[in-house]
């Protein structure tokens, strides 16, 4: 008898060799072999007469055998096999290659289920190697496996089958009340009939079954790492300041602001420490939303931190909430790398005699000599920046602190429920009024003279515009590079114009420099790389050039975009590709169909899978094997309760109920973590 621990060695047909093959698929005991699931599914069920298939057809055709097999050496190592079926008014030529166990199996006058692609001419029928059975075999819908060399398909599926045929009841891991809820089949007829499914919809089924589980553990998993512990706050907001805070913006915030703000006044307010991500387009206003939390938070009397991803961006955030706290009071400080160490020093003893109110800054902030007296909130924007663990790293700078967590859209929905699924979350769905659908279009560099002679007049009215280039130096591949396009354009098309350079090798001095020229109208066109991206608010800038942007990430098209069109006047993107190619085309005409980033961000994810999405593999995510992090968002968002339910009786999965569970986090999360 087999147990689902089995080493595959002990399923008769599984010998040394085999087994090999199948541990380089990642097979090794009974129960990785049943999680090891079908590609797809041949439905051979459906068999036609060949008169009722059209050449190339991949189809099961019901024939008898009515010649004798003749073999013919064709050279080494290739043998043929030729034989002749019919299918009642038809014949079929087939040939098997190389297959001599096929080849002797078959007997003439015999009826077989032949599946496979046709080929079909005037005169003849044949098929190529496919695959032969008897006729039961019609009766079924046979599934496909990843399959390797020397390890078809086939063999795969005879293995699977004399496992499950081997072994009992497979036992359940979800409880009866669960299963109930969200509608799942049992485990056993899951797993069953993944592998051989009678019908359609017992695929569909198991299916749904499998992903649940998959998609359960990893929620499970992830909350269970993120020690989602019910540690209780010491941190007490009394007081609602919130309207206060309206009062001291030049604007009218949104719903969507007021609400995203309510909904962190109202975790702070609790027993517990808020943990909450606040996800919002390029420009949808999240500062401001942050500043009316951190404002809350300071008059209750708390210190609080907001770490953003790069010197600019921290610069000015420093910049626009000093601008609006200071005049009430609120001392904030700004703390980076290139603060002067005396600087530094002073910064310093404040914060740890609570003079400082809101410390902003970059990762700096999160060193070990950086101490509060009494932090109560910290803020990180642009999440997808920074790791988990960075995150962490702030947070444990106040015992059980409020945290928030500000994301632009390049988060896909999906990604963003699994990486954070800890948090909470605050979607702001709506821009400010007033703001203009930027115009995008996709152009080629035979678009150029009328590309300038456009941004000259806009500037003559005293508009302003980027243009972003791949790369910051000259460079073998044939990509434009910033210094270069800075200087051949200052010298010819731009000449009279104040040009400015800005790249990520810069020091942060001059960096910051010339950013701040550009803020401040000096410089009126700024030739730059994607530091640009993140961030930066300047509303008089109403074009974006990006050269090269089929090298561009779709995400990242946007959140460059986001630069532009955060003011009243009208604003253009242009995209520059010499790239001919059609998919690179469809890639880029995305980015004028859509203007909403989360669209954007799933195209972007479909185009290049969660592994590529933050261009490494930073987040540290388990494969998954049945689960689509695109099209199974419903099932994360369920799998998502379920598992916070889960944890809310047993954090720790001791219940033995939940062992199962537990182990099936144990093996999900081992390759990652181990
Ligand atoms: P993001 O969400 O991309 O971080 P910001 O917080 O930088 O966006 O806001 C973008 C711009 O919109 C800023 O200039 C900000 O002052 C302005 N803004 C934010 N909220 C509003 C509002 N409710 N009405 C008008 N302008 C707003
Ligand atoms: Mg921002």
């Amino acid at each position: 008898m087999l147990s689902l621990s089995s080493n595959i060695q002990y399923i008769k047909g599984v010998g040394e060799k085999k087994a090999g093959l199948f541990n380089s698929l990642g097979v090794f005991d009974v129960d990785s072999l049943l999680h090891f699931y079908p590609r797809k599914y041949e439905d051979w069920t459906n068999t036609k007469t060949v008169k009722e298939t059209v050449d190339g057809e991949i189809v099961s055709i019901k024939a008898t055998m009515i010649t004798m097999v003749k073999e013919s050496l064709v050279r080494k190592g290739l043998t043929l096999y030729k034989c002749r079926f019919s299918d009642g008014e038809s014949v079929i030529n087939v040939t098997i290659f190389n297959n001599k166990y096929l080849a002797n199996s078959l007997r003439v006058y015999n009826d077989y289920i032949l599946f496979g692609r046709i080929e079909k001419n005037l005169a003849t029928a044949s098929m190529s190697s496919p695959q032969i059975e008897g006729l039961d075999a019609c009766e079924s819908i046979h599934p496909v496996y990843p399959a390797k060399e020397k390890l078809n398909s086939r063999a795969i599926s005879k293995v699977v089958k004399t496992a499950l045929d081997g072994i009992d009841e497979i036992p359940e891991i979800l409880s009866d009340e669960i299963r109930r809820k969200y509608n799942l089949i049992s485990l056993d007829k899951a797993i069953r009939d993944i592998h051989f499914p009678q019908r359609q919809e017992d695929i569909a089924q198991a299916r749904n079954r499998l992903i649940f589980d998959e998609l359960l553990t990893l929620q499970l998993g992830l909350l269970k790492l993120k020690g989602n512990k019910k540690k209780e706050t010491a941190v007490k907001i009394e007081v609602d300041y919130s309207e206060e805070f309206q009062n001291l913006l030049p604007f009218e915030m949104t719903s969507a602001q007021k609400r995203a703000m309510a909904d962190c006044i109202t975790d702070m307010k609790g027993r517990y420490p808020m943990g909450r991500l606040i996800q919002g387009d390029v420009g949808s206003g999240k500062t401001a939303v942050a500043a009316g939390v951190i404002y809350t938070a300071v008059k209750n009397g708390y210190q609080t931190a907001l770490m953003a991803p790069t010197e600019i961006l921290a610069t000015q955030h420093f910049e626009s909430l000093k601008k609006m706290l200071s005049p009430d009071g609120i001392r904030v400080e700004l703390l980076t790398g290139s603060v002067p160490a005396k600087r530094k020093r002073e910064i310093k003893a404040d914060l740890i005699d609570g003079e400082i109110d809101l410390l902003i800054g970059t990762h700096a902030i999160i060193q070990n000599d950086v101490e509060f007296k009494n932090l109560g909130l910290v803020i990180t924007d642009e999440q997808h920046r920074f790791g988990v663990r960075q995150r962490a790293a702030l947070a444990e700078k106040g015992t059980s602190v409020h945290t928030i967590v500000m994301s632009a859209t390049p988060i896909p929905r999906t990604l963003g429920l699994i990486l954070y699924g800890d948090l909470d979350i605050s979607i702001i769905d709506e821009l400010p009024p007033g703001r203009q659908e930027i115009r995008t279009d996709v152009v080629d560099s035979r678009y150029n003279e009328r590309l300038y002679k456009f941004i000259r007049d806009a500037v003559d009215r005293g508009e302003q515009c980027y243009i972003v280039c791949p790369a910051v130096e000259e460079n073998e591949m044939d990509v434009k590079s910033a210094e270069q396009l800075a200087e051949e354009l200052s010298e010819t098309t731009f000449k009279g114009y104040n040009l400015g350079l800005l790249h990520g090798k810069m020091k942060p001095k001059q960096k910051e420099n010339v950013m701040k020229s550009f803020a401040d109208g000096d410089v009126q066109i700024l030739v730059a790389t994607t530091v640009v991206e993140v961030g930066v608010d300047v509303p008089n800038a109403t074009i974006m050039v990006i050269e090269n942007a089929e090298r561009f990430g779709l995400s990242q098209l946007h959140q460059l975009r986001g630069r532009i069109g955060r003011g009243s006047k009208k604003s253009f993107c242009v995209l520059v590709s010499d790239n001919k190619s059609e998919s690179s085309r469809e890639r880029l005409m995305t980015m004028k169909k859509y203007s909403d980033g989360f669209k954007i961000a799933d195209e972007d994810l479909k185009v290049r899978g969660p592994g590529d999405f933050f261009g490494q593999r930073q987040h540290g995510l388990p494969d998954l094997k049945i689960a689509d992090m695109v099209s199974d968002v419903e099932t994360l968002r369920l799998t998502q309760n379920c598992a916070k339910d889960i944890l809310k009786d047993d954090f720790n999965l001791d219940k033995p109920q939940n062992k199962p569970l537990a182990d099936r986090i144990t093996k999900m999360f081992r390759e990652v973590y181990s």
